[in-house]
């Protein structure tokens, strides 16, 4: 059986393909990252190479080969990391691809089929893209593409067009809480609110489930967060000085930082608005709540916006003190924020 969780529409499309034997030669699968594009995509080659009646049935030795990771024809491949210059940090490179280019014209090893997943295509260069082109557009016997993008709007028409488009959607959150507790056998509280976090990413609420280290180390950037928002303006600039130093080295972290900053204000945004059951930060309820109160609905949705707008520019490698020193001019005036003991 497919183990990708939920994705039925999906999986249902890609079951019925292998079974009329018409399934496409290269697909491109869709979505936000951590949300089971690789996971499918393994199951996939699972359902290619299965040797049941009912594949992928997941315990035949293909099955098992594939999803350890030591199949010989499966090839995964990721970015590359580490360039030389800031253009290459992440990128798949023009290397990356003649590589899989060379073994699509071997035969099989020991499968029916070859399948080639390469992970954030939209990393790759043009020039790589370019060469990937014809072999896209020509289909090869017993081989079988599958590119994830979790930025579509890089991905290169000219590939998206030669690919078979497949989009993956955040689940349920209450699917994602059950799934952390049946399979992974997370504590229902601490499920609820992984779930909520990760927004309906099954992936990357598992991934928070695994590592201790995470909640705490959210509880004490939101900390901060917090207490900078508070403070005088002199503070906040060295707060915001501290991230942007050594930021190419720190460039996930302070990522990440930001995301919990913004989601912080889409949660007041939802209590706001009257939806505050759907809000992520479930845990701090009633300082999301005391907060929401202290601004107006144009307020937040600016700072919001300010915050996006701060993430893209650190995208395109603006100044980062420059960036964040006017997202701290831009934090909206309110009276104190009360801080409470939750
Ligand atoms: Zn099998």
């Amino acid at each position: 059986m497919w183990s990708v969780i939920g994705h039925i529409k999906a999986v249902n499309l890609l079951r019925q393909s292998i079974e009329r034997g018409n399934f496409s030669h290269a697909y491109l699968f869709v979505g936000p990252p951590h949300v089971g594009k690789m996971t499918l995509a393994k199951n996939m080659a699972q359902a290619l190479n299965c040797l049941t009646i009912d594949p992928p049935c997941g315990i035949c030795a293909p099955c098992l080969r594939i999803s350890e990771g030591k199949h010989s024809d499966i090839q995964v491949t990721e970015l590359e990391q580490g360039g030389e210059t800031e253009a290459s940090k992440t990128r798949i490179s023009v290397e990356q691809v003649d590589q899989i280019l060379h073994s699509v014209n071997l035969p099989p090893f020991e499968g029916r089929y070859k399948v080639f997943i390469i992970d954030g295509v939209e990393h790759m260069s043009l020039q790589a893209a370019n060469r990937m082109l014809k072999t896209l557009e020509e289909p090869v016997s017993k081989v079988v593409f599958i590119l994830l993008s979790a930025n579509e709007a890089m991905v290169p028409a000219t590939v998206i067009s030669r690919c078979q488009r497949i989009e993956l959607f955040p689940l349920p959150l209450t699917e994602v809480e059950t799934a952390l507790i049946t399979r992974w056998g997370v504590a229902p509280e601490k499920a609820k609110l992984l779930a909520r976090l990760s927004g309906g990413r099954l992936g990357w609420a598992v991934t928070l489930a695994q590592d201790e280290s995470w909640l705490q180390q959210r509880n004490e950037w939101l900390d901060d967060w917090l207490e900078v928002l508070e403070a005088d303006m002199d503070a906040r600039f060295t707060y915001v000085a501290k991230m942007a130093e050594r930021f190419s080295q720190n460039r996930e972290t302070v990522r990440q930082k930001l995301l919990l900053l913004v989601d912080w204000w889409r949660d007041m945004l939802l209590v706001k608005t009257g939806s505050g059951d759907m809000i992520a930060n479930i845990d701090r309820t009633v300082t999301v709540q005391e907060m929401a109160s202290l601004f107006s609905l144009t307020q937040t949705r600016q700072f919001i916006g300010n915050v996006e707008t701060a993430m893209r520019q650190l995208r395109q490698n603006v100044n980062p003190q420059l960036v964040l020193e006017v997202l701290m001019l831009n934090v909206p005036e309110r009276g104190k924020v009360k801080r409470v003991v939750t």
